[in-house]
């Protein structure tokens, strides 16, 4: 069950790379820049400015899905049945609607057919770029380490991004047919962790440490989030903890952005940081300096003021 594929990506590993996002995740991160990925079941956008208030889609859903109050449509969502067993594909209401204002987003794909459309891509790569499974959470999904091991076996540079919440045992399948690690480590004290995303933090941590004893490519990637994982204490105790684990090839710190507000409108969201504003350049570099002390490979990236 894939989301979207992205093209020409810089900022999923090295060199121009298609980044694939899988739908599904086991965590749920307050400031969660893709929130129509945790759900592992396709999700309904629904776009305000495109609505011209017809009232077409009312009608389209059998289930009862779709109301309208007072200019704005409204999804029971629970009750949509696209992508189950029940319903399949059903996309009965994005098709109805006159003004594309409706949209599903989550599609499920052949593993074969994902994997030839992906090779069309290697043209563009060229000696570092290639393939990103991404999401959510790609591994959760077990056809993710069949597409990596075709894409492997084509000769493709395969990376995962991942937060590792998991059982060591779901990585181990996919590691021999991926060549770099982009691993999320956000939060080191554990129940701050938990508070913010939902889940623990042992086992991340615990899997981190099997990587580097595996001897594994990887990239840490810490997400710069006011009042979350921003303060100094954070970023020096997830230092610490790399520095005796295994030093990364690079530690990226990751300047917040609100780019994702309009998706949370879309799914009908509320969201903690929607009135948050870029991470402060200052702020970030100070950030960096901690972190270089302990990793020297630790550089910044993204949007500042
Ligand atoms: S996708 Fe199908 S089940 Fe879901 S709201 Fe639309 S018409 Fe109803
Ligand atoms: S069918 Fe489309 S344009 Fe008409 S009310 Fe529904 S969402 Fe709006």
């Amino acid at each position: 069950m894939i989301l979207d594929i992205q093209r020409m990506s810089t900022e999923d590993g090295p060199g121009l790379r298609t980044t694939v996002f899988f739908k599904g995740c086991n965590l749920s991160c307050a400031w969660c820049h893709n929130p129509e990925s945790i759900s592992p079941r396709p999700d309904l956008f629904w776009f305000a400015q495109k609505c011209i208030g017809c009232g077409t889609c009312e009608g389209s859903c059998s289930r009862g899905v779709i109301t309208r109050e007072q200019g704005r449509v409204r999804f029971n969502r629970a009750q949509c049945a696209a992508g189950t067993p029940a319903a399949g594909d059903c996309r009965r209401c994005v098709e109805a609607c006159p003004n594309g204002a409706i949209e599903l987003k989550g599609e499920a794909r052949e593993v074969e057919s994902l994997c030839g459309e992906l090779l069309k891509d290697r043209a563009y790569f060229g000696p570092e770029g290639g393939v990103t499974l991404s999401g959510g959470e790609a591994v959760l999904q077990s056809a993710v380490t069949v597409l990596a091991r075709l894409l492997k076996e084509a000769g493709l540079s395969v990376a995962l991004d991942t937060a590792g919440a998991y059982d060591f045992r779901v990585l181990e399948g996919i590691l021999p047919f991926v060549d770099l690690v982009l691993y999320d480590l956000k939060i080191f004290e554990s129940a701050l962790h938990r508070s913010f995303t939902g889940a623990d933090n042992r086992l991340i941590l615990e899997n981190y440490r099997k990587l580097m004893e595996r001897g594994s490519r990887v990239w840490v990637r810490t997400p710069i989030i006011e009042g979350a994982t921003d303060s100094e204490e954070n970023i020096a105790a997830i230092g610490r903890f790399i520095r005796e684990a295994g030093p990364p090839e690079k530690w990226e710190l990751c300047a917040f952005n609100n780019l994702c507000r309009d998706k949370y409108e879309r799914l009908d969201l509320d969201w903690a940081y929607k009135t948050a504003g870029l991470t402060r350049k200052e702020h970030i570099k100070a950030l960096t300096q901690t972190a270089r002390a302990l990793v020297p490979s630790a550089v910044w990236s993204g949007s500042t003021v």
